[in-house]
């Protein structure tokens, strides 16, 4: 058979699984956003179902007889060919799969699974002890896992890669390093900055009807399509594309506290945004699929915080803001903006603000990369959490529930997601300069409430690209430069002495 033939039958293939996957998309939504409880066993095995047919489907072995035979072929060539990339992904995928034993995945899926019930309870009494067993075997098992995958330097790399292909744990040491020395210095400026910011006003009444109509007129100024989307309130929000035309994102709300569900809002925008820009003839295969969760978290953040907390925004959008929210008619522009970009070291990193929230990062990384590396065991992890808290942030968590135990990665089996998040906001930094220089006075443009250049620009450079490149070489395609923190570091340094008035 020849080669195009070969080719168009596994392209098939592939979209077949990928149609059952969306199809479990939209069961998951409607199980985090509208079902009853009740119907969650049932739902439970509907999902099992599918991902039982997804999984047989997607380790069949002719697919493993089909990219044998094109990786032989003329398709793979050139490599960022719409056939190459599609090809290396699936070979990829197909590998990452058929590695791994079936009786090691059900034991991590069990494993996990408990390990999730465990850390809850852990966490709600503060009692490390109770988790320690599990977060031992889940260790246990990555590693095993790593040695399964393979990788060239260190078994972290394996776990990095399924979050962010291509990365390495001595290059993001290395990414990081300007991060760790500096970021502290500029947080301890900041604690002893002349001015404060009036946070307080952020807690007043905010009607809870008055906060979503905003956000609803927030997320379609910006682009938001309510033809191709929903805005719904959940418990724990998230932003998920169920079909071409079909991208849901959801927000909460708090009548104290305005922040939640207008930047959780715009964070999810951003998602959601790029979601709806990947290229739609490509859908179901990875041309059609975002590049890693760093580059997903970029376009997130841009939106949240380089967009959504900068005064030209707020220069637009705060005399609409007043009219929606009585709370704000005697408080000035100016103090609103200072009081969104508080930055103030606490114990819990999705609380934290823009400057401490990487310290959060690099404390998280720091600590799992030493498991993996065997420099640290299980039983002095609380302690060397405290003592790195107390080294990036000037004081110690009071207890493990705001310290080791907060989050609920490490439970889950995610080792080596946490860079992905400060990976966001570098590649965010280095993204949203470069758009400054080809679009000219963005400032301006966001004053006036004009967002579509930016989003276009976002478009035609990142979500038009699909899986073709990694994202070190998309961001360096982009902007001449591989990923680094000095973007990022000028960002800060340009918006928060200025704001504190140092
Ligand atoms: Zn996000």
């Amino acid at each position: 058979m020849d080669a195009q033939k070969t080719y168009e039958q596994l392209e098939a293939w592939q979209k077949e699984i990928a149609l059952l996957g969306s199809i479990a998309g939209v069961l998951g939504w409607d199980q985090r956003v509208t079902m009853p409880p009740k119907a969650a066993p049932h739902r439970a095995n509907q999902l099992a179902l599918l991902s039982g047919m997804i999984h047989e489907r997607a380790t069949d072995p002719r697919v493993g007889e089909w990219l044998a035979a094109l990786e032989g072929s003329e398709l793979v060539q050139p490599p960022d060919s719409v056939t190459a990339v599609n090809i290396r992904q699936w070979r990829r995928e197909y590998d990452r799969m058929t590695k791994l034993p079936t009786e090691l995945v059900k034991e991590f899926t069990r494993t996990t699974a408990i390990a999730e019930k465990v850390w809850e309870e852990a966490r709600a009494k503060s009692d490390y002890a109770l988790f320690k067993p599990h977060l031992q075997r889940i260790v246990e098992l990555v590693r095993e896992i790593a040695e399964r995958l393979g990788y060239e330097q260190e078994p972290y790399d394996a776990l990095l890669d399924e979050f962010e292909q291509g990365m390495t744990a001595r290059r993001l040491e290395e990414i990081f390093a300007p991060l760790r020395q500096r970021t502290p210095e500029l947080v301890a400026a900041i604690q002893n900055a002349p001015r404060r910011p009036r946070t307080d006003i952020l807690h007043r009444h905010y009607p809870r009807d008055a906060q979503e109509a905003f956000c609803r007129l927030v997320a379609e100024t910006i682009g938001f399509d309510w033809q191709s989307g929903r805005l719904d309130p959940t418990v724990h929000p998230f932003a998920t594309r169920l079909a071409p035309g079909d991208v849901r994102i959801t927000t909460r709300f708090y009548e104290d506290f305005l922040n939640p569900s207008l930047f959780g809002t715009i964070h999810e925008l951003g998602h959601a945004l790029y979601e709806m820009g990947l290229p739609q003839e490509h859908w179901g295969t990875p041309m059609g699929e975002s590049v890693s969760l760093g580059i997903h978290e970029s376009q997130s953040r841009m939106w949240e915080n380089f967009v959504g907390r900068s005064r030209p925004f707020w220069e637009y959008f705060y005399p609409i803001a007043q009219q929606h929210f009585t709370a704000l008619q005697d408080v000035t522009l100016d103090d609103f903006v200072f009081a969104i970009n508080e930055v103030k070291p606490s114990t819990i990193r999705v609380e934290a603000d823009e400057v401490t929230y990487n310290l959060h990062i690099l404390l998280r990384f720091e600590l799992e990369l030493a498991l993996m590396r065997n420099e640290l065991s299980v039983d002095d992890l609380p302690d060397a959490w405290k003592e790195r808290f107390e080294h990036y942030m000037g004081f110690r968590p009071p207890n493990d529930a705001e310290g080791v135990l907060q989050d609920v990665h490490w439970s889950g089996g995610m080792i080596g997601y946490f860079p992905t998040y400060t990976l966001g906001n570098l590649y965010a930094a280095q993204l949203f300069e470069q758009a400054q220089r080809d679009l000219g006075d963005l400032s301006a443009m966001l004053r006036k409430g004009e967002f579509r250049p930016l989003l276009e620009w976002l478009i035609t450079h990142v979500h038009q690209q699909g899986k073709r490149y990694t994202a070190s070489e998309l961001v360096e395609r982009i902007t001449g430069e591989p990923p680094s923190a000095d973007a990022l570091l000028r960002y800060f340094q340009q918006k928060f002495p200025p704001l504190y008035g140092l």
